[in-house]
């Protein structure tokens, strides 16, 4: 394996008591991830792998997990800011530390019997009020709603938002909205300062548009204040309620809120051009059907400017099945939104923005898979189709894409493959995929244990100690990676469809949010998945690992949002194996010693998943 050494430390060894009238300035805790270890000479006598140096923490963090390694002959001890932490038997340590807002130190003071060391690492941590307005009234002004321009219907409910001096009195102005003036706001409770307050667009002012004004009264000391924001709310006109965009991601996932992260839906898809019915925060809101909307970066739109929506079609739905899949042919005019949702017996495929459904159909009855195909209207321009599988069929995953209007389905038949005695594995072709790539500086790509092992390395050494053995009961094993190439998730997909994967393994170790106490619970390994058709899969492997490992079983999760699992063509799991963060989990990971539990459950989860 490649070596290169990436940063040179200078390193000493201190002994306090030499400097006892005054403290000397300390070396900042390097990182010295393992395989950098083993490539220098020198070694730092205290090693902070997290938090970085100069990380800035979330808001209001109050307490914080901070991990590394003693590099001093042991027995030792460690103090950090007065703490004592217990060392693990190669030095490494994992503590839960309290920190103040501003510029944070942790100081870190290692001893035994020759010397004493110390080493510091500084964050930096926001407060829940970013500036002191003890004094006076005062708002912040970059929290303030909204920052950006704002488009909104008759009847929808504008959330306002601001933050300023804490107990005050708060009013918003939308001085051009009818009933816009003086909406008085309330203090949230739970975050002092922070004043929330809504107000219902009412009928009648279309094209309106306003600004935003707040305005405090009885601030400390009898002051006010007051802020303008800097984008403005505009009314559109019911009657046209719509503007339309061509969606340039086809099959970009929709978003319930617009959030800059999560709030995913499962199951909506996006394609071709869409109804826009409203902004906010550099999101546009996609109308999906009388009942329900949904939210899309505005980066992922391009604007049709003059666009005449025409009626769409559904023309024809008809059948082609081969050996390997069931496939549903639907001609449209023009690509449409899409939700598709797996159940036990049937998956169901909802099309919006239909205008006309001309119901014919042309099904041949010799899939294995499909019993039946039902139809129904759901809400305006909208139908929705339940495919109904036979009894005992085996759904082995579903693909879908639009080839310009038309669209296809794809439901997979389990692969064929030819039987042997002796071999379990006989005809599997199995992705195992070693999770994340290399990135040898901070913030690393995955999680880092104490000692500097990182994810991508731990997660490619169990896949090396899984694969021959997986091969010898007669799988043939598809790797998506070699130890030092960069892959992307969407490439990792692409690979394993290439490859005409039966079933995808993702291999991955485990971290935490830093203001979560690694030590508060049990911690171990976890199984997800996130359909119906992986569970079998899922399931054979995560009671393997609760046979085989000796970690706490942290649960079989339905996960809906992690890409792995939602890989929808064959079965896909995504397996935690353990907790790189912490000193004895990362042990395990790093020998083949310590990985046999791990390899010994992924190895019988398959097997028995193929009985
Ligand atoms: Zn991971």
């Amino acid at each position: 394996m490649k070596r290169t050494l990436f940063f040179v430390f200078s390193l000493f060894l201190l002994n306090i008591s030499s400097f006892s009238d005054e403290l000397p300035t300390l070396p900042v805790a390097p990182y010295l991830p393992a395989q950098l270890q083993e490539a220098t000479e020198q070694n730092a006598p205290i090693t902070v792998q997290y938090p970085y140096e100069n990380l800035t923490l979330p808001r209001g963090a109050t307490q914080i997990f901070i991990f590394g390694q003693v590099n001093l002959k042991l027995p030792a001890t460690l103090d950090i800011n007065g703490q004592d932490v217990p060392l693990y038997k190669n030095g490494a340590f994992v503590a839960f530390v309290p920190v103040e807002t501003g510029d944070f130190t942790f100081t870190l003071t290692a001893k035994n019997k020759d010397a004493t060391v110390q080493a510091v690492r500084h964050v930096k941590v926001l407060g829940t009020d970013i500036k002191d307005f003890s004094q006076e009234a005062a708002f912040d002004e970059d929290q303030v709603f909204p920052q950006h321009d704002v488009e909104l219907l008759p009847g929808d409910t504008i959330n306002l938002y601001v933050r300023g001096t804490p107990g005050a009195s708060v009013y918003a102005q939308l001085s051009s909205f009818k009933h816009g003036k003086d909406i008085l706001l309330q203090e949230d409770p739970s975050q002092p300062g922070t004043y929330r307050g809504t107000y219902v667009i009412e009928e009648d002012q279309k094209h309106k548009t306003s600004k935003v004004i707040y305005k405090m009264k009885e601030g400390p000391n009898d002051t006010k204040a007051k802020v303008t924001a800097p984008a403005k709310i505009t009314v559109r006109d019911n009657q046209t309620p719509f503007t339309y965009a061509e969606i340039n991601l086809p099959g970009v996932k929709l978003r319930k809120r617009p959030t800059a992260s999560g709030n995913l839906y499962p199951d909506y898809r996006a394609y071709g051009p869409v109804r826009i019915s409203g902004q906010m925060a550099n999101q546009s809101r996609i109308w999906i059907d009388g009942k329900q909307t949904a939210w899309l970066e505005n980066n992922r739109l391009t604007p049709l400017k003059d666009y005449e929506e025409t009626p769409n079609t559904l023309s024809f739905i008809r059948t082609d099945t081969s050996d390997e899949r069931t496939r549903f042919i639907f001609t449209l005019d023009r690509p449409v939104p899409i939700q598709i949702h797996e159940y036990k017996d049937r998956v169901e495929l909802t099309l919006h923005y239909i205008d006309e459904f001309e119901q014919n159909f042309s099904l041949d009855d010799t899939s294995p898979l499909v019993s039946n195909i039902q139809w129904t209207q759901r809400e305006e321009k909208t139908v929705a189709f339940r495919i109904l599988l036979r009894k005992k069929a085996n759904l082995w995953g579903y693909a879908y894409r639009f080839e310009e209007n038309e669209l296809i389905l794809d439901l997979m038949h389990e692969p064929t493959r030819v039987k042997q005695t002796g071999k379990p594995l006989a005809g599997a072709r199995i992705v195992l995929d070693a999770g994340h790539s290399p990135k040898r500086t901070p913030p690393y790509d995955g999680a880092v244990g104490p000692t500097g092992y990182l994810e991508y390395q731990a997660t490619y050494a169990l896949a090396q100690d899984l694969k021959p053995l997986l091969e010898q009961a007669g799988a043939t094993v598809l790797l998506t990676r070699d130890g030092e190439n960069k892959m992307s998730l969407q490439d990792r997909y692409d690979f394993a469809k290439d490859q005409q994967a039966h079933i995808f393994i993702s291999l991955h170790y485990n971290a935490l949010a830093e203001t979560q106490d690694p030590l508060a619970k049990p911690r171990g390994f976890t199984v997800y998945y996130a359909y119906p058709h992986s569970f079998d899969l899922a399931e054979k492997v995560y009671k393997a690992f609760v046979k085989h490992v000796p970690l706490a079983d942290n649960g079989l999760l339905a996960n809906t949002v992690l890409f792995i699992p939602r890989m929808s063509d064959y079965p896909s799991i995504l397996v935690e194996n353990a907790f790189l963060i912490l000193p004895e989990q990362e042990e395990l990971a790093k020998t083949q010693e310590g990985r046999a539990s791990f390899v010994k459950a992924l190895y019988e989860g398959i097997v028995n998943f193929y009985k």
